[in-house]
């Protein structure tokens, strides 16, 4: 295999400003700085526009650098035309050749370089992603799905060093998604691909990735492990972008014994201690972290809106006296809420976040 040979990339300080005669220019990758290790596998996550797309095609040599650096192991490639980087890339919008058939398309790459095994490598790749009955068809006839399938094939052919994945399976319908998933990772982890995936899929980030990088305005919010992540999240943004069911967000005042108000009657214990007593925060707890509580505790009154069973486990909508937005409790299968239960909630301290009601940073 070829993981012996895996090798790091490093993101240093990385800008991206689009310039367009004539008009403002627009800052898109404001710093980022990764060190995604050899053989790692990176999903970068984030929302429409934040960044992603650019941070790839730059790695990738199809947008410039306006300033920072990237290196393949100690190698900076920022000078070095896209194909002498060494990176897959699978981008979908990746052009096929139309008269050629997929196979012809597949095998072009490799003949150019006098890659021997050349044809035996199409097959193999194609029976890896299920894609042998796509080989004789011209790329006019494939459709979306098809066609990703195709450009992950192009990208994995030459056995990159790096691997740049643009979405790589949104087209694909469930059963597939979740077979080519899965090959995809084992394929990473056999040839150790170093592997940057950009997703909007928070299922797809967290079973193929070894790390998550969170994204938002041209910065990485936070980059760790899904773990590191999910129980503790940087700022208000990660913690309100990862997570499903969404996490609840509220007002809350921090009191002097180091309870949170929350609503008219509502206390909740944190583990923030750097909270300025009187002052307003905003309050984070995921639906899977509120527990039942005994009434007259430090606790949160509150009363079922909705209840849904969704068989592995029930979301019960609550309201709470004295808040605007209503909260979500997750609860046990096979525990039935009815509306207008009455319920007392609470959480583990550490469970409980607080943030800057302004700036959305973590409070501690
Ligand atoms: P999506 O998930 O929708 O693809 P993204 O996170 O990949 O989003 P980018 O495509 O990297 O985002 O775009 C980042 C920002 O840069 C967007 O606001 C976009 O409008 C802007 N942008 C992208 N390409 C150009 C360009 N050639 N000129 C000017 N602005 C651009």
């Amino acid at each position: 295999t070829a993981s012996g040979t895996a090798k790091s990339l490093t993101i240093e300080a990385l800008h991206k400003n689009y310039t367009s005669r004539g008009r403002e220019s627009f800052h898109a990758v404001k710093g980022i700085d990764l060190d995604i290790r050899p053989g790692e596998l990176v999903a970068l996550l984030g929302p429409s526009g934040c960044g992603k797309t650019t941070t790839l095609r730059m790695i990738a040599g199809l947008e410039t650098v306006t300033s920072g650096d990237i290196r393949i192991g100690d190698r900076s490639i920022p000078d070095l035309p896209p194909g002498k980087r060494d990176v897959g890339v699978g981008f979908e919008s990746y052009a096929l050749y139309p008269p050629l058939t997929v196979r012809q398309n597949l095998a072009y790459g490799l003949k150019a370089r006098k890659v021997r095994d050349a044809d035996a490598r199409v097959q193999a790749i194609a029976e890896r992603l299920e894609m042998t009955d796509l080989l004789d068809l011209r790329p006019a006839g494939l459709s979306s799905g098809q066609k990703q399938r195709v450009a992950l094939a192009r990208a994995l052919i030459r056995n990159p060093p790096v691997l740049l994945l643009d979405e790589p399976l949104s087209h694909l319908d469930a059963a597939q998604r979740q077979r080519v998933r899965r090959e995809l990772k084992v394929l990473q982890r056999e040839f150790g691909y170093t592997t940057i995936v950009v997703t909007h899929d928070q299922l797809e980030a967290l079973s193929l990735a070894d790390r998550l990088a969170v994204m938002n305005n041209g910065v990485i919010q936070q980059f760790g492990t899904a773990d590191e992540i999910f129980d503790d999240p940087a700022n208000l943004f990660v913690a309100d972008f990862v997570g499903e069911p969404k996490i609840n967000l509220t007002e809350g005042v921090a009191e002097s014994d180091g309870t949170v108000r929350v609503g008219r009657d509502g206390r909740l214990v944190s583990a923030a201690r750097s909270v300025p007593a009187g002052g307003s925060v905003t309050v984070g707890i995921r639906p899977q972290d509120v527990q039942l509580a005994e009434a007259g505790s430090v606790s949160v009154p509150a009363e079922v809106v909705v209840f849904e069973d969704l068989l592995e486990f029930g979301l019960a909508t609550v309201r709470v006296e004295g808040l605007d937005s209503h909260l979500v409790v997750q609860t046990p299968a096979g525990v039935v809420r009815r509306r207008g239960d009455r319920l007392h909630l609470s959480a583990p301290p550490e469970r409980v976040y607080l943030f800057d009601a302004d700036s959305g940073d973590r409070l501690r």
